[in-house]
């Protein structure tokens, strides 16, 4: 349920990271009418040749799965899927699939200013807290949507946000999107897992679970804490039986100095995925937060407590 792209239609540029099982690049992809092989020269002459900037075709990412299983290149494709079956501002768009040989490739937008955490430390001192609710609330209007269609993302983290709009002059705004989660929760392993400590939901830890929207919500939670503290989480060093451990004993990260946007997140982060609030109730509070504007910076030392 997502279109088959051409192998010639895409060209394979620059590596830009190691993802989950993946490897990613820049490129491009052809679009009809822009092809070498058709004749459409003869009458692009309307601009000049210098208006033809992207002769290539439209930038795009893509992600090239590792050689592997093929219940990993199903989960790889059910999230294909999954991203071809829905269409929101805030969700980076995925244009679909290309088989090439054994390799599988997810072609999807390319967004300029590249991955949240990575944006946010850059920036660090620069991004007011209005900046940082508009980005909480455009991830959330996201998830609200993905919500209403009974769809879970289970993949909820700064470096899944793409800024594709700076917003940093004077009466401008932050423009992000949402990436795909990658390949579905139900091929991770047990170790991959516990790696996604403190993003992944408590509950979706132990049997690997198919995750709720309700998994969405901690995600969403966890996010929130990772853009108070710009882009950074006091977990990052610590051991995989450590990550471990702080689920098991039900433990909480540090929270921001502002009481009522701690309060707001610690009822994302409830052990009790029943007790989550909906997104619909999320965007809700977010909206009231933002023009209450609380001190968003987060106070939080390196250690987990
Ligand atoms: P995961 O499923 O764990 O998220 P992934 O395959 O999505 O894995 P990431 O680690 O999310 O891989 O992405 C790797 C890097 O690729 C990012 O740090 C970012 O620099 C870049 N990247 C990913 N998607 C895009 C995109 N749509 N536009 C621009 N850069 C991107
Ligand atoms: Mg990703």
């Amino acid at each position: 349920r997502f279109h088959q792209i051409r192998d010639k239609e895409i060209t394979q540029e620059q590596h830009l990271g190691r993802g989950t099982r993946t490897n990613i690049y820049s490129g491009w992809l052809r679009v009809r009418g822009n092809s070498e092989d058709e004749e459409d020269d003869s009458y692009g002459g309307w601009n000049g040749n210098e208006g033809r900037s992207h002769d290539k075709g439209i930038r795009v990412v893509l992600k090239i799965l590792d050689q592997s299983h093929r219940d990993i290149a199903l989960a790889f494709f059910e999230t294909a899927s999954l991203m071809s079956q829905v269409s929101h501002s805030h969700l980076v768009f995925v244009h679909g699939v290309s088989v090439k040989g054994s390799e599988n490739i997810m072609v999807e937008e390319f967004v300029e200013f590249g991955p949240l955490d990575v944006f946010l430390r850059r920036e660090r001192g620069v991004v007011t807290p209005q900046w940082k609710f508009t980005v909480a609330k455009q991830l959330a209007s996201a998830l609200s949507y993905l919500e209403s269609k009974h769809l879970v993302h289970g993949n909820v983290c700064c470096k899944n946000i793409l800024v594709a709009r700076k917003g940093l002059e004077e009466g401008t705004f932050p423009f992000v999107k949402l990436s795909d989660p990658g390949i579905a929760f139900s091929a991770l392993s047990r170790e991959e897992r516990v790696e996604r400590i403190p993003w992944i939901a408590p509950e979706c830890v132990p049997n690997g679970a198919r995750p709720g929207s309700t998994a969405d919500q901690w995600g969403f939670g966890i996010t929130l804490l990772e853009i108070c503290n710009d882009g950074d989480l006091p977990m990052s060093e610590i051991t995989l039986a450590e990550k471990e451990r702080f689920y098991e004993t039900q433990s909480h990260l540090p929270e921001p100095s502002s009481q009522e946007l701690a309060s707001f997140i610690r009822m994302c982060l409830n052990y009790d995925p029943t007790e989550r609030p909906s997104f619909r109730t999320i965007l809700r509070e977010l909206t009231e937060l933002q023009f209450k504007n609380p001190d968003i910076s987060s106070k939080c030392d390196t250690h987990p407590g």
